[in-house]
């Protein structure tokens, strides 16, 4: 096979990746992109967007039931509700393939090469791949490593026959009766709730003393009260000690006191490491920041023309982050100037209800020895949550006492996830408290809570 030379070489195509690549062919860059799976990496394929799916229907059936119930406030009412997970699974299959099928376009539309198979490294400059018609070498002026993460496995639960991982259960076709879940983060507590709703009788196992601890307590207050409503039994301080003799239950250690948690399914989610073992990477001898690769404000490793993007380069690991890098990366091999200037990357939490925040929290703020005004308001006194009948949760804004320049933006409540750009895009300009609450917002929306959380900040709420 003839050897290849290009300017880019970009090994994985999830997010980070993908995006790097179109960029740098839609400037011209002479770009090759590697991956072993499909376009679309782990966010595509195992990551949000099928965990999107699984969780959307789950909320759909799980509303249906109630309604079937007889309970529901709306005066509608259903025949008994019944779920197909198979067929569930394979319309969740059929936006993956759509979605990473439109990757491959886009790349081809950008001109890039795609290759198909594993890469290694020869040399900083040089990989060879294994692909189905042999070994393809590479030459490249810069690299992106973009390998992204894997989920770290327990060595007393390793992934196989009960024990799944996140990717596992994305795919099952058939409901667990009980179902544990090892790591109440982020993966955890979606996919908990998610099974909850879906049916089974969901305990989870989380080892510090709060569930997602990646946010503050006030904002998981409304997760907890749902989680308990939907009767998942949540054990926090607790760890995993392994499979009973017979495999039928998880021995689980609750401040030191042990017991078996009957389980016909146990899902690990105790986070994400980075994929940096089996192509070579180690001969490079790149700098690390931890298990990571590290990075300066380039995304430059500390090999000249490799660069990294995405998981493989750490917290925070989300897709929205290794786009944006990937983009920076391609315009800087462009020849562009440009660094890593972002004020906050949101993050949300698909649980029910959402969780968002971008900036920092008042503690955060607190700890660096700001002095804030921070402003609440609650869902329950907006229209809008009332007419959706889900008035749990609330909007927090956070801003400096002196200039009332926002620092951070949070909120808790039904389908908040969207007004993460509001919250991003605040940030980003430099927006005061006034300039928040001088922009009308639209009625009915759940938006006007953070108006309000604003004029609330300054001492002016109006519906409150
Ligand atoms: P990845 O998406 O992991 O892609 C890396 C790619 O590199 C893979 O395709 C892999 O096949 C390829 N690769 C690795 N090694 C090689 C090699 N040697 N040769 C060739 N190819 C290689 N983030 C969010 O922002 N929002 C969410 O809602 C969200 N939900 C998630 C839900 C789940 C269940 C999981 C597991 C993750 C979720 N994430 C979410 C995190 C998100 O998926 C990751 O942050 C994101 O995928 C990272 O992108 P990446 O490009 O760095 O790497
Ligand atoms: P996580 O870091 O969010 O949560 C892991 C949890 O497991 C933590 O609460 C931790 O305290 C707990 N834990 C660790 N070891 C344990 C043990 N031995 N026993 C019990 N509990 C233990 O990790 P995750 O849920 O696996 O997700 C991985 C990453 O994927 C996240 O950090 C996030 O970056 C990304 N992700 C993002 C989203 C989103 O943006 N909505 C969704 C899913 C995943």
């Amino acid at each position: 096979m003839k050897d290849i030379s290009c300017t880019l070489l970009v090994i994985g195509a999830g997010p980070g990746g993908y995006v790097c690549a179109i960029r740098a062919g839609q400037l011209g860059i002479d770009t090759v992109i590697v991956d072993a799976g499909r376009p679309g990496g782990t966010c595509l394929t195992v990551g949000c967007i099928p965990s999107k799916a699984l969780i959307h229907a789950a909320g759909e059936f799980d509303a249906l039931k109630r309604m079937a119930s007889g309970k529901g406030d709306l005066g509608i009412r259903a025949a008994n509700a019944t779920i197909d997970l198979g067929i569930t699974t394979a319309w969740k299959d059929g936006i993956v393939a759509r979605l990473s099928s439109g990757v491959s376009s886009l790349l081809q539309k950008a001109r890039v090469k795609i290759i198909h198979g594993k890469a290694r490294f020869r040399d900083g400059k040089t990989v060879e791949v294994e692909t189905e018609t042999g070994l393809q070498i590479i030459r490249a002026e810069s690299v992106v490593i973009a390998t992204g993460s894997e989920p770290v496995e327990l060595a007393a639960l390793p992934f196989g026959g009960p024990v799944l991982s996140s990717a596992q259960a994305l795919s099952l076709t058939q409901l667990p009766n009980k179902l544990v879940v090892v790591g109440g983060g982020y993966i955890g507590l979606e996919l908990g709730t998610a099974y909850a709703k879906l049916g089974s009788q969901v305990t989870v196992v989380e080892a510090m003393a709060q569930v997602l601890p990646a946010y503050d307590s006030e904002l998981v207050q409304p997760v907890m009260r749902r989680v308990s409503e939907r009767g998942i039994k949540v054990m926090t301080t607790s760890k995993a000690i392994g499979l009973s003799p017979r495999g039928e239950a998880l021995v689980v250690e609750e401040r030191g006191v042990r017991q078996e948690l009957p389980a016909d399914r146990i899902l690990v989610t105790v986070g994400r490491q980075p994929q940096v073992t089996g192509f070579g990477l180690e001969d490079l001898d790149l700098d690390r920041a931890g298990p990571f690769l590290q990075i300066d404000d380039r995304c430059r490793t500390s090999m000249r023309g490799v660069y990294a993007i995405g998981d493989v380069t750490g917290e925070p690991m989300l897709a929205h982050r290794a786009m944006a890098q990937g983009e920076m990366v391609a315009e800087i091999v462009a020849g562009r100037n440009r660094g890593w200037d972002s004020r906050c990357i949101p993050s949300i939490c698909f649980t029910d209800p959402e969780i968002i925040s971008a900036g920092l929290s008042p503690d955060d703020a607190r700890s660096q020895g700001i002095e804030v005004k921070v402003g609440h308001f609650p869902f329950a006194a907006n229209g809008r949550a009332m007419t959706m009948h889900d008035e749990e949760g609330f909007v927090r804004v956070v801003a400096r006492a002196d200039s009332h320049l926002v620092l951070g933006l949070q909120a808790v409540g039904a389908g908040v996830s969207e007004l993460t750009a509001a919250f991003a895009l605040a940030i980003e300009m430099g927006a005061r408290l006034e300039d928040i609450a001088g922009t009308i917002h639209a009625h009915p929306t759940r938006s006007e809570a953070v108006q309000e959380a604003a004029l609330r900040a300054m001492g002016q709420a109006l519906h409150l």
